[in-house]
């Protein structure tokens, strides 16, 4: 699926699943997105959900490095966690609610960490620190044909097709509307 040498994160592949066009900008066009107040809070509270990730799983690695060969995808997974005889990802999320594209994108950290470690992944989770809950996402087939055929949209992008962009409510605080509206 991938082109030889070249190999997407799963953060690029967020994006596309937020907008395609952010995708593009972002990624294809390598245009910068101002670094907030959340990036920079993220890494310090990463440090302190530690101890209540722990206290409900079993804590196999942090900022683990997977990728997939085979769907030229990379990336670096906040926590691996046992999950019975296997393992699982966790992401860590600033937020009170699930969005659709963490879904997807844990989705596609499950698949990373099945092709790098060799064995299946049942299950996703993320642990949104704002609302202290945990969301478990099934690895199912379904899932996982969304997720692989949105990774094979990015990289048409990346060989030149044109994106659609994705008009939702959260273009008013998306750090590319001024852009997409002139394109
Ligand atoms: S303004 Fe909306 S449609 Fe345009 S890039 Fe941002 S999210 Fe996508």
């Amino acid at each position: 699926m991938a082109r030889s040498g070249i190999k997407l994160w799963v953060r690029d592949v967020e994006l596309f699943l937020f907008c395609p066009m952010v995708f593009y900008f972002s990624v294809v066009l390598g245009m910068e997105t101002p670094k907030g107040y959340w990036a920079d809070l993220g890494k310090d509270i990463q440090q302190d959900v530690e101890s209540i990730i722990s206290e409900r799983f079993e804590i196999h690695a942090k900022e683990f490095e997977i990728e997939s060969e085979r769907l030229g995808v990379k990336g670096k997974v906040d926590f691996v966690i046992k999950d019975g005889r296997s393992f699982a990802p966790l992401e860590v999320k600033y937020s009170y609610s699930l969005k659709p594209w963490w879904k997807y994108s844990a989705v596609l950290y499950g698949i990373l960490l099945e092709d790098t470690l060799g064995k299946p992944v049942k299950r996703c989770n993320l642990y949104l620190t704002e609302s202290n809950e945990f969301k478990i996402i099934e690895l199912t087939d379904e899932n996982r044909k969304f997720v692989e055929s949105a990774v094979r949209r990015c990289f048409e992008v990346l060989n030149g097709k044109t994106p659609k962009p994705s008009k939702s409510k959260s273009c008013k605080n998306c750090d590319f509307r001024f852009q997409c509206y002139e394109f």
